[in-house]
């Protein structure tokens, strides 16, 4: 019986290629180590710097590769499709969006070329706060302007890769909310350089998950930030924020069916091999059709995407393609660690398959970075028209 799983017409074959290839260096007992002493990545993330994956998106003139975003969803399905996990450095591709698409022509020639070579990592994201969550325009951080700084104060929430970031884009309020019209209005994007500011008005401290995803809250104390390091304008960051928004999904949707096909392929070819009465269990229907229902679920969810991606670098804004993608590839994704598992009976439980880290792993698409509840309600209130909830 023939375990080689199926081929799918996929673009950038090269790309996919040469990730396969690094990834290949980086095997399960790598990703279980870390895991294990939840440790970070860095080697793994320094060679996906050095063959220069993670600058993919960045514009030649800012010295990256000037790649479409199909290429970036490439690289980050590939990184989980081989069995480890993008989580560690994935943000740079998206968050790097908000300085391209926003920042002044200084800001951009003083920072890309230097993340694009690896030299300045932009891993960090703050955007959500302990007591805001979902509610994002809620948040507490202030800016408030002195001089030539703002000085920033507050605390954010789930500011991943922090402690292995030099930049971080935040978001903040510089306008009370009482005082501004749209509750949108009066939050503004900084651009912070964490080096100077770390263990003095600016304080990481990390949280252990159930997976390894080197997550943290921070805490601003009297942060001082040049005000040539705000991007754009002062009081329109929730709107360059969310102008990331179909990047984000898109990506992520990338890894949900990379972390799909390798659970897929996982079980098949457990399947075939493992006997049971006498019999490879795979040949049991009960065994096998769930395989095959997952393999369907991912590739609805991988058609989705691909649409996302296609309407994205033809220059349209496909928010309803990418909400609709992300979610789809998180539930198939899901659904594929749970087949996964239930194929491995007792040794899906056993650290030494991944199977149970990757299941760990993928179970926070239904969470992060949107939870699937609000994208139903994008769905239904921008799409469908319905009733507005919040
Ligand atoms: C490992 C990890 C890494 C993360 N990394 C980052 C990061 O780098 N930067 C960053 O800014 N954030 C990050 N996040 C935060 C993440 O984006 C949030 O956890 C997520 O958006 C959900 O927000 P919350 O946790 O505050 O949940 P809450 O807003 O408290 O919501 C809790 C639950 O209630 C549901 N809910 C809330 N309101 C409604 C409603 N009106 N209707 C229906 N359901 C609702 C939500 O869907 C959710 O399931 C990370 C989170 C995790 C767990």
């Amino acid at each position: 019986m023939s375990t080689k799983p199926p081929t799918y017409m996929l673009d950038h074959p090269e790309i996919r290629d040469s990730v396969t290839r690094l990834c290949e260096g980086f095997p399960g007992e790598y990703w279980r180590k870390n895991d294990r002493e939840q440790d970070y990545p860095r080697e793994f993330v320094d060679a996906l710097t050095q063959a220069g994956f993670l600058s993919a998106l960045i514009p030649e003139e800012f010295d990256g590769s000037g790649l479409p975003l199909s290429a970036g969803a490439a690289i980050l399905e590939e990184v989980h499709r081989s069995g480890g996990n993008a989580g560690a450095c994935h943000a740079q591709m998206y968050t790097m969006g908000t300085l391209l698409r926003h920042g002044s022509q200084s800001q951009k020639q003083q920072y890309l070329p230097a993340i694009s070579c690896g030299e300045l990592r932009l891993q960090a994201f703050g955007v959500t706060e302990p007591t805001s969550g979902t509610d994002t325009t809620a948040l507490r951080t202030t800016a408030r302007r002195e001089g030539d700084h703002y000085v920033v104060n507050g605390q954010k929430i789930w500011t991943s890769r922090a402690q292995y970031s030099d930049l971080m884009i935040l978001l903040c309020r510089t306008t009370p909310r009482e005082q501004v019209e749209k509750k949108t209005d009066g939050l503004s994007v900084l651009l912070v350089d964490m080096r100077e500011a770390r263990g003095k008005t600016l304080t990481i401290r990390p949280i252990r998950t159930m997976m390894n995803h080197a997550t943290t809250e921070i805490f601003f104390d009297d942060m001082r930030v040049p005000v040539d390091n705000l991007i754009g304008e002062e009081g329109r960051g929730f709107r360059y924020i969310l102008s990331g928004m179909n990047t984000e999904r898109i990506l992520i949707a990338s890894e949900c069916i990379g972390d799909a096909k390798w659970f897929i392929e996982k079980a098949t070819a457990y399947a075939s091999e493992r006997s049971v009465f006498g019999r490879p269990i795979g040949q049991n229907q009960g065994v096998q059709f769930p395989i095959a229902r997952a393999y369907a679920q991912m590739r609805a969810a991988e058609l989705v995407l691909r649409e996302a991606i296609r309407l994205y670098d033809a220059g349209e804004n496909p928010g309803e393609e990418a909400n609709l993608a992300k979610m789809l590839a998180a539930d198939a994704s899901w659904a594929s660690a749970e087949m996964c598992v239930q194929t491995y009976g007792g040794f899906g439980f056993a650290e030494e398959y991944d199977v149970e880290r990757k299941f760990r792993e993928t179970r926070l698409y239904q969470v992060a970075p949107i939870s699937t509840n609000l994208i139903l309600s994008y769905l239904g209130e921008h799409v469908l028209g319905l009733p507005r909830s919040y």
